[in-house]
């Protein structure tokens, strides 16, 4: 099952190539039961799946408008927390220079302000060296405290594609660094293009992701290479904090960002950044110059 935030809404995504996507609203499918809050549809997810799990083809497709992308925002647009995760793949922690984390990775968050849909411009703050991180991002279905982890994946809602973009002069200044705000600037932290529920992936703890600058390919790695994978690194969270429906985790990004390079490169005004992750689909930033 596919689920998108259409302009706020709460949609079923139908069909398969982009050409052909359709939606279906899961306010009118329910008859009013379900959304078109997303907030309230993770508030409510065990309920929903199984409802959805009787849903037929036809009850969907009565329903079905053709799906405009330019529309699609976050898919848990306002959840009560976000997490990001650094340092969870091993050549990309080496290309930083860090050490190699033990019992968790660094966790920060990325404000709430700098989150947007899987297709959209971004404004390059003036002086920045702004870099690319694709990374795989988990929302959670159902509250997680002292979780094993066994009980994650069930507990999860969904993954979608993330780039965690980062303001690299930012992000590390002062005497502690600035890890939240060096990656909140507006538009920081694009998400979509929807979510995909972990049964419709071949593989669900093994998928490709990547990205490109201009077509040109940066990253590319497997999620199955990730240090804490998503039922380690959310066990291990939970075992501070309480995760919560429509909760958002980025779960780290892999080699290939620009700051690791010999010599760096950040992203430029006019450049267009394709991320994607296999099974899920893609998202599109165009950058421009701030003034
Ligand atoms: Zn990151």
């Amino acid at each position: 099952m596919r689920i998108a935030n259409l302009a706020g809404r709460g949609v079923f995504v139908l069909g398969g190539e982009d050409a052909d996507l359709q939606a279906a609203e899961i306010a009118a499918v329910s008859g009013g039961r379900f959304g078109p809050d997303l907030g309230q549809i993770y508030q409510h997810w065990d309920r929903f799946r199984s409802w959805a799990a009787t849903l037929t083809p036809d009850s969907m497709h009565t329903h079905a408008f053709p799906l405009n992308r330019a529309l699609l925002g976050a898919p848990s647009p306002a959840p009560r927390q976000v997490f990001a995760v650094g340092l969870n793949y091993r050549e990309h922690v080496a290309e930083t220079g860090f050490a190699m984390p033990e019992q968790l990775p660094p966790v920060f968050t990325k404000y709430l302000s700098s989150f947007s849909g899987p297709d959209s411009t971004v404004v390059l703050p003036v002086g920045g060296h702004v870099d690319w991180e694709v990374e795989l991002v988990v929302i959670i279905g159902r509250e997680l405290h002292r979780a094993d982890p066994e009980q994650i994946w069930p507990a999860v809602a969904g993954v979608t594609v993330g780039q965690d973009l980062s303001e690299r002069l930012q992000q590390f200044r002062g005497p502690a660094a600035q890890f939240g705000l060096g990656k909140s600037f507006p538009g920081f932290a694009p998400q979509g293009p929807w979510l995909v529920t972990p049964d419709e992936l071949a593989d669900r703890d093994d998928l490709e992701l990547g990205c490109a600058i201009d077509g040109q390919e940066v990253q590319k790695a497997r999620t199955g290479d990730l240090i804490f994978p998503v039922p380690q690194l959310l066990s291990r969270l939970s075992h501070t904090v309480v995760l919560q429906p429509g909760d958002v985790i980025f779960t780290g990004t892999p080699a290939g960002v620009g700051m690791g390079r010999d010599p760096q490169r950040f992203l430029q005004p006019g450049e267009t950044l394709d991320s994607w992750i296999e099974g899920i689909g893609t998202l599109r930033q165009t950058f421009v110059a701030g003034r």
